[in-house]
This record gives C-alpha cells, structure tokens and sequence, in this order.
C-alpha cells in the first residue's frame, strides 16, 4: 500500500484563512488537498486584520511569502486619558524574526498571499457542500450540484456557522456578546498619529482604537470603537457619523482618522462567538478555524488561530497512510490535543474581555478603572501572560513543516 496514498483526497470545506491554510500545509506536506468553496472565489469578509507572530511562521513555512506583509506594531492599552494600563510585551528576538511582533495589514492582501502559494486545481471555487457522511473507509462529501467526492478526511473549515461543527458534534447557541465593532481604514496623512503603535483605549464603555497597517507597500492606519449593542437593535443608521461620535471621546488623531475614511471602507460587526466544544475531530472528520474556535476580535486572533490549526494538523498528518483508520483517527486526535488548549483560553479570554470593559455595572466602573489605573493586573493578563501564551506557540510549533 502507498503510505500517503496521493490519489486520494483530504477535502476541506470552505477557503477563508482556516481552510486556505490547510490546504497549504497538507500540500506542504505530500498529502493531496482538495479546497470547496460556495462562492465563487475565496473572499475576504472584512477588511481590518493584525496577527502574531505564530501565524508568520505558520504562513512561512507553507510557502506564503510574508515579507512586507504588514507593519510592525508595539501594543498599550491605555486610560481615556492616555495613562498606559498594559504594555503588550514581546521578547525582541521574536520581533526580529517575524517582522514584527504584531503586524497591521488589510485582509485582502493576506488573501491575495495565500492564494498565490494555492498549487493549480486545489482550489474549487463555486462548490457548496451540502452534507457529509462517514463511511468508515471514507467520507462521503455531497455537493450542490447532486455529485459527491470520497475523501480519505474532512476538515470542515467553514465559518462561525459551521455545518460539519453541527453534524459532528449538534446544534449549539451562538454566544452573543452584546456589542459591536465598527472599523475601517485610511492612507490619509492625519496629525498626531503614533505609527507602528496599536494605541487601544478605554473609556468607561467605549474602545476606541488605531493601529499602523501597511498594504502593498504602502503605509497606513486601521482604526475601530467598540461598544456594547443590543444584538436584536438595528444597526446606526450612518456608520460614519455614529463611529464618529464615538471616536470623539478619545483624544489624539482618532476622530480624524475615522472622518478621513472613505464611505466604503467602513465595516460594522456584531460580535458573537460559540462556547468552545470539548472535542474538535470524530472519525475522518475535524475542524479549523472559526468552526471550532469562533472568536471575538478582542483576542485579535482568530485568523491567527485559524491559520495555526492548518499548520498543525498537516504536521500530525504528515506520513500517515491514510488507508489505515486507526492512524487518521490517531493522527486527529493529537491535532485536538494540540489546539484545543490554547484556542479555548483565548477564545474564553476575549470574551470576559468584553464583559470587563464593556458590560460592567455602572456603578463598579470607576472600581473597575482604579484597578486598571493603579494596578499591575491588566499588565500581568494582557501585557504579559497572554502575549507570553502566544509567543509559546512558537516553540510548540516545533521544526516546521516537511514533506515526507
Ligand atoms: C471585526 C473583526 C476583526 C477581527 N480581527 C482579527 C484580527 O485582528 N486578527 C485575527 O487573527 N482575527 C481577527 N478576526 C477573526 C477572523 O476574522 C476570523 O477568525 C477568521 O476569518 C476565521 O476564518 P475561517 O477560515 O475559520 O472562517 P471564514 O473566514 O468565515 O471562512 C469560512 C469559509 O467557508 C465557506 N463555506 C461555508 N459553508 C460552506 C459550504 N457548505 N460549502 C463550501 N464553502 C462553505 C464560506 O463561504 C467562507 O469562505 C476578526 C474578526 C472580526 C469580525
């Protein structure tokens, strides 16, 4: 028996960062990816995007040229008044090797990367799967259009609202964290701006935030204010004065950067996440990205994980027969042992994140800002632990990805 038996295919289902990644990897690695996507092409749901350095090395080594991918940003959590609460410290050498220890970059561009590392035909745009059914020796994936493909595993990589989540594992609530994020983007040259800086603030309910990006060579800043919303409210009638009014409350360029915005570059999110699950993987089928760890941007980090999950799984897969049950079952759940950690902490992180800063009873917000005014403790969670957690991937990621 051919022990990476090329013929036949791991499909993944859905090609946002998740399944881009993992089929890089598992490309990286001798295994035969095939990558479905509903729409007819893979396309970035957003615009605003920073990442760490673990999904640098992740994209790195599945031949994803990341240089000059973004610009490199120092993180403060900081008062209204500008008094720093947290400084978000990563040990330098990190920051020399990845470019940056969190680099500001508009999604397109990751997308545009990702897809020019995509080997010819591993790619199927316009191809929706309707259900998936294991058959022992393989899994069954329906697709739309009546035919169906045998594939040696799935990896369902398809969003916050997962089909494979739900035939795997059953229906489950969507968290709604009761706010939402308005965003966007300028290459305007704007007073005051503190460049290669994340300046994230809070006032007693509002964040407002700007960070460098750069995209295409060229240098730039992402902003957005984050508040509590009711998830059943409609949204503000106009983005930009509403976002406007928000940014107001902060000093420094923030105002000026949302009012020098185009109209089109604007975004707004509910946030939501789902608890994360216990387990990822059952027989021949898994998960990755936003289906198994959907993730509130205040963890700045789900396509980071998304991209991580990719990376993983292809190394826990690399040389396994993919005949052999018992070794892709095996080979799965060490990816599970491997993610399930970590995701969850920093998805269950960025939610009391939210709680904290925006969903505090009025009268325990000034308690709650003299502990962040007078105290190390958002300096040892944000500034240092969780930062510290991230950059251990780094080590855990081991030697890289070979092929075998
Ligand atoms: C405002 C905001 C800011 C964020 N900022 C950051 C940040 O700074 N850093 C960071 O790392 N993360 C950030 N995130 C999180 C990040 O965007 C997500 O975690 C990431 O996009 C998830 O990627 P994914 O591939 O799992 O899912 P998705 O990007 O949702 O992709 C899923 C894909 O599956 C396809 N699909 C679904 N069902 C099917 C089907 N049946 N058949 C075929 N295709 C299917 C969909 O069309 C889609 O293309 C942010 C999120 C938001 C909302």
């Amino acid at each position: 028996m051919n022990a990476k038996t090329p013929d036949t295919p791991i499909v993944i289902i859905g090609a946002g960062p998740a399944g881009m990644a993992a089929a890089l990897a598992l490309h990286t690695v001798g295994h035969t990816p095939i990558l479905l996507e509903r729409y007819r092409e893979a396309r970035p749901a957003g615009n605003i995007l920073n990442l760490w350095p673990p999904p640098i090395k992740a994209l790195q080594e599945m031949g994803v040229d990341t240089d000059d991918l973004g610009a490199p940003c120092h993180t403060t959590f900081r008062g209204v008044k500008g008094n720093i609460r947290a400084d978000v410290q990563i040990p330098d050498d990190v920051v020399k090797a990845y470019g940056g220890g969190f680099i500001g970059l508009l999604r397109p561009e990751l997308y545009r990367r990702m897809l020019a590392a995509m080997p010819e035909g591993v790619l199927r745009p316009d191809v929706e799967v309707t259900a998936i059914e294991d058959l022992g020796p393989t899994v069954r994936v329906s697709l739309r259009d009546g035919s169906s493909i045998d594939a040696a595993a799935v990896v369902g990589a398809d969003g916050i609202d997962s089909m494979v989540r739900r035939l795997l594992w059953g229906p489950s609530e969507r968290r709604e964290h009761k706010l939402h994020i308005i965003g966007g983007y300028t290459f305007a040259d704007v007073p005051g701006v503190e460049r290669n800086e994340v300046v994230l603030r809070h006032d007693r309910t509002v964040q407002g935030t700007y960070s460098s990006i750069r995209d295409n060579g060229r240098d730039g800043i992402q902003w957005w204010v984050l508040e509590a919303w009711n998830p059943k409210a409609e949204p503000p009638a106009d983005l930009k004065s509403h976002a406007l009014s928000l940014a107001r409350r902060f000093p420094g360029p923030l105002a000026a950067l949302v009012d020098s915005t185009d109209q089109k570059h604007f975004q707004r999110w509910p946030i939501r996440d789902r608890k994360p699950l216990k387990r990822w993987s059952k027989g021949r089928i898994t998960l990755a990205g936003d289906a198994a760890h959907a993730t509130s941007p205040y963890a700045a980090y789900g396509a980071g994980m998304s991209i991580g999950d990719g990376y993983t799984l292809a190394q826990e897969l690399t040389g396994v027969d993919l005949t052999d049950a018992a070794a892709v079952v095996a080979a799965l759940g060490r990816y599970d042992d491997r993610r399930i950690a970590h995701t969850t902490a920093q998805v269950q992180q960025a939610y009391v994140l939210g709680k904290v800063f925006h969903h505090a009873p009025a009268p325990l917000r000034p308690v709650r800002d003299f502990i962040l005014d007078k105290t190390p403790m958002l300096q040892k969670q944000v500034g240092e632990k969780s930062p510290a957690e991230i950059v251990a991937q780094l080590d855990e990621m081991g030697a890289g990805l070979v092929r075998a």
